[in-house]
């Protein structure tokens, strides 16, 4: 099934206690849209300024990915500066600088508006909705969101989340969304607002699902070197929804697997600056990971 994935494409700069990296190819559709191309054929709905990289396309192009969405406007791209303390856990944000995306509302029109699966990476949930709107017939919405949406855009996030089947956001987020310490609490407490499903990523920690069958704890892949973590949520949520798309049924039967196949995506993310690592895996190296993951949580 056709999966269409919108968020920001953007040119970020990493700094760790050990290298600095400036405008690499960034952005919550960037990484989610490489992550779903390993499990499923993937539409990205994007814009870049003109100040974009034609090596960027290419990598794209690289993982098959359909570009038809994707626009190039006078201006800036997206761009994002953020920078590590030597626990890779603590993240600061530098600088946001929105660039053409702050104005960009497009039209879906066929046959982006008619695909299944909709991954509405973590953007400003005005153009989430806007967006969600215009699909004709979806079959599974997931929403990702970051602090920054909660802090200024709340009331737009609510409206967004009653049409949305799940809601994918960080531990943090949940408790600040909510108000409430207990992350099971939290996530349970999410359901209201609209999502079916809420899952609570907790980095290096793994993940929690709260839906109509209960809970269901994934684990993080256990890394020895983290390069990176950029990325690894969008990466999360796209090799999830990837997943789900390839296997069309019932969310309830697949959706465990998929958040496995999800969190082995982000660990090989963690392991290269900005895309390098991803973009070097394979679905067989993917699928090793997983069956490695399932013998060390068998009990
Ligand atoms: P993650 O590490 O999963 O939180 O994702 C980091 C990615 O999100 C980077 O590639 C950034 O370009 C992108 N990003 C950072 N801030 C935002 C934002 N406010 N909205 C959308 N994407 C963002």
């Amino acid at each position: 099934m056709s999966l269409l994935i919108v968020g920001t494409t953007a040119l970020d700069s990493i700094k760790t206690p050990n290298k600095e990296n400036p405008r690499l190819l960034g952005g919550s559709a960037s990484h989610a849209a490489v992550a779903a191309s390993f499990f499923s054929p993937v539409s990205l709905l994007g814009v870049v300024g003109d100040d974009f990289p034609e090596e960027y396309v290419e990598l794209y192009k690289k993982h098959q990915i359909d570009l038809s969405g994707l626009e190039k406007a006078a201006g800036n791209t997206f761009h994002w500066e953020g920078e590590y303390e030597v626990n890779m856990n603590n993240r600061k944000t530098l600088e946001t600088d929105l660039g053409v995306i702050e104005d960009w509302m497009p039209n879906v029109t066929s046959p982006l508006n008619e695909k299944a699966y909709i991954l509405l990476a973590n953007c400003a949930p005005q153009l989430q909705h806007h967006v969600l709107k215009q699909m004709k017939q979806p079959k599974f919405v997931v929403a990702d969101t970051m602090d920054l949406w909660l802090n200024i855009a709340r009331h737009e996030l609510e409206q967004l989340l009653k049409d949305v089947d799940c809601l994918v956001l960080n531990d943090s987020e949940a408790r600040q969304f909510t108000e409430e310490d207990n992350v099971v609490i939290a996530a349970q407490s999410l359901h209201k607002y609209g999502p079916k499903y809420v899952i609570v990523k907790k980095g290096e920690h793994g993940a929690i699902l709260s839906g109509p069958s209960g809970l269901f704890i994934a684990p993080a892949f256990p890394l020895d070197s983290v390069v990176d973590p950029t990325g690894a949520g969008d990466s999360f949520v796209g090799g999830l929804v990837g997943y789900l798309a390839s296997h069309d049924g019932d969310i309830d039967d697949n959706l465990r697997q998929a958040i496995i196949h999800g969190t082995v995506t982000a660990s090989f993310c963690c392991q290269g600056f900005g895309l390098a690592s991803t973009t070097t895996t394979t679905r067989e190296c993917i699928n090793k990971r997983v069956e490695a993951l399932s013998q060390l949580v068998a009990f």
